[in-house]
């Protein structure tokens, strides 16, 4: 029984010996034959629908690799300070937001960076008090790793001048000793803890927004980050019949015991949603200077940023979850913090190496990877330590790299650097941090511009070509999620998630990558979206 049947379109498969077909065939949701229209028109019965595609382009569904599903939800229903120029647009957005919310809930946003303001000062709760007395507000900062609260919300959480730093995070103080408003790492947890979670099933209904958006720029999977609450909504998604797009959820340190004392191994669940890795953090952000560094930051002589779990400790959980069956993916984005991170696979391979376990079997990743000493740069491919790299942070971030980061940016946002050493790389947008649309992506691994700066592109060297763009935003995240053997690629027996775009994306200038138009989404043979006939 043949469900479908495409015929007519440019359908690139990325498979070597078979790149282009113009017809498929669709089977229970897997890709059963490929080729010319004549051969594949056979193939059909009585029920089979036929779609014409008239030339229009086929990608296979596109995975976004490192996302924060959750948060992605909340933020299309949350104040969007997101990259605004100057502080004053984010405060006029919070006033506008209380203007309409009753008072003493909570009002929340995310997205702000003060390196793009005129003064790259840090913001301060008075400016947030002049237009929320009664309100709590929290907002976080783009790299997710600082907020920015009022006074209303540090009194709600009982935070004051001698509330110590918690570990691993700090409460910054102005020359009195008095909070300023602005909170560091986990000492935003203090503050996030006590903004009331929606309920699951309210979760999941703005699940539904986020997911209709993720279809439309074309992505069929995505790896999530965010918390057990995230899977639950998602697995509420399920039972109603809506989930339209595959998961991988990783699993975050807080949750390693309670998930290995289940029983849960990677690979857990099914197509739909299915355990991955652990997730750890080595450090912190560039954005908040944060990033664990070798070296202080630019004119910070005593900076070095700051480790959120450290060497040892990362080991013990990593050994850990190793042995019960979960790799590994830590978050590193200082050298020093990806040098520790490498550390702590080279340990932990040895350990698997001694037990009879190849390393495929364990698909350990380091997130982020945005700056590497030179003397690591080979130790991915090494370790077969996959690197999950955001190309849209090269763009977004390179202001902030060349100041703080000065001439070490050379290996900074490299994946080039990966490909060539031979290491696997798997893209992700890191959204709500950074857009979804991973055609932004595209673009930037393909220029390294945005809005056409810096010309030429910045650190041109680290550009990739469109299909090895492409491949991250495909292979590499199957390869993540093991799942290589039925996604990523449009062949015999491949689940049949695939996408129709309006040009012919190996044709384009790079500037068009940002002009495309998704025209469909099919996921495991079914259209999620389409929009054309
Ligand atoms: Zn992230």
């Amino acid at each position: 029984m043949i469900d479908t049947i495409l015929l007519g379109g440019n359908i690139i498969t990325l498979v070597k010996n078979q790149p282009r077909v113009s017809a498929l065939a669709i089977s229970y949701g897997r890709v059963v034959a490929l080729g010319a229209d004549d051969a594949i028109r056979r193939l059909a019965n009585a029920g089979t629908t036929e779609v014409n595609l008239d030339g229009k382009t086929v990608l296979p569904g596109l995975s976004d690799a490192h996302l924060h599903w959750e948060a992605q939800s909340q933020a299309l229903r949350s104040v969007n300070v997101f990259e605004v120029p100057q502080k004053a647009i984010a405060v006029e957005r919070v006033r506008k937001r209380v203007h309409e919310t009753p008072a003493g809930e909570w009002v929340q946003g995310q997205g702000w960076a003060q390196d793009l303001w005129p003064d790259r000062g840090f913001p301060t709760r008075q400016d947030l008090d002049v237009v929320a007395p009664a309100h709590p507000v929290y907002l976080s900062a783009k790299s997710g790793h600082a907020a920015w609260v009022n006074s209303a919300a540090l009194q709600r959480t009982g935070i004051t001048g001698s509330t110590p730093d918690p570990e691993g995070g700090q409460i910054l103080r102005d020359a009195d000793g008095a909070a300023t408003g602005l909170l560091l790492e986990t000492a935003m947890d203090m503050v996030s803890a006590c903004i009331p979670s929606p309920r699951t099933d309210e979760l999941a209904d703005m699940m539904l927004d986020a997911q209709e958006h993720a279809l439309r720029c074309g992505i069929t999977m995505i790896h999530d980050f965010d918390e057990p609450s995230c899977l639950a909504a998602l697995q509420v998604l399920r039972e109603r019949g809506e989930l339209s797009l595959r998961v991988l959820k990783q699993i975050n340190q807080r949750w390693l015991g309670a998930a290995l004392d289940s029983g849960i191994r990677s690979g857990f669940g099914d197509d739909w949603i299915r355990i991955g890795a652990l997730k750890l953090f080595a450090d912190g952000a560039l954005g908040a200077k944060t990033a664990l560094m070798f070296a202080p930051y630019q004119g910070e002589p005593r900076n070095y940023g700051m480790a959120v779990v450290d060497k040892e400790e990362m080991i013990e959980f990593v050994r850990r979850a190793s042995a019960c069956g979960l790799p590994s993916s830590i978050h590193a984005i200082g050298d020093k913090a990806v040098h520790d991170a490498l550390d702590v696979f080279a340990t932990v391979r040895r350990e698997e190496a001694g037990r009879g376990i190849p390393a495929p079997n364990r698909r350990h990743r380091i997130e982020h990877v945005q700056i590497i000493h030179p003397a690591d740069a080979g130790r991915l491919a090494e370790l077969d330590v996959i690197a999950s790299m955001q190309p849209i942070h090269a763009t977004s971030d390179r202001i902030a790299a060349d100041l703080y980061w000065g001439e070490r940016t050379a290996f900074a946002y490299n994946p080039r650097l990966q490909l060539d050493q031979g290491a696997r790389v798997a893209f992700g947008s890191d959204a709500p941090v950074e857009p979804l649309d991973p055609f932004i992506g595209i673009h930037a691994a393909v220029t390294r511009e945005r809005d056409g700066q810096p010309a030429g592109g910045w650190r041109p060297e680290a550009r990739l070509s469109l299909h090895e763009s492409l491949l991250g935003f495909t292979q590499g995240p199957a390869y993540a999620a093991r799942m290589e053997d039925r996604l990523g690629q449009l062949r015999e027996g491949f689940l049949a998630d695939l996408i129709v775009i309006d040009r012919d994306i190996y044709q384009v200038e790079p500037e068009e990558i940002l002009e495309l138009n998704v025209l469909g989404a099919m996921v495991d043979g079914e259209w999620r979206f389409r929009a054309f006939d």
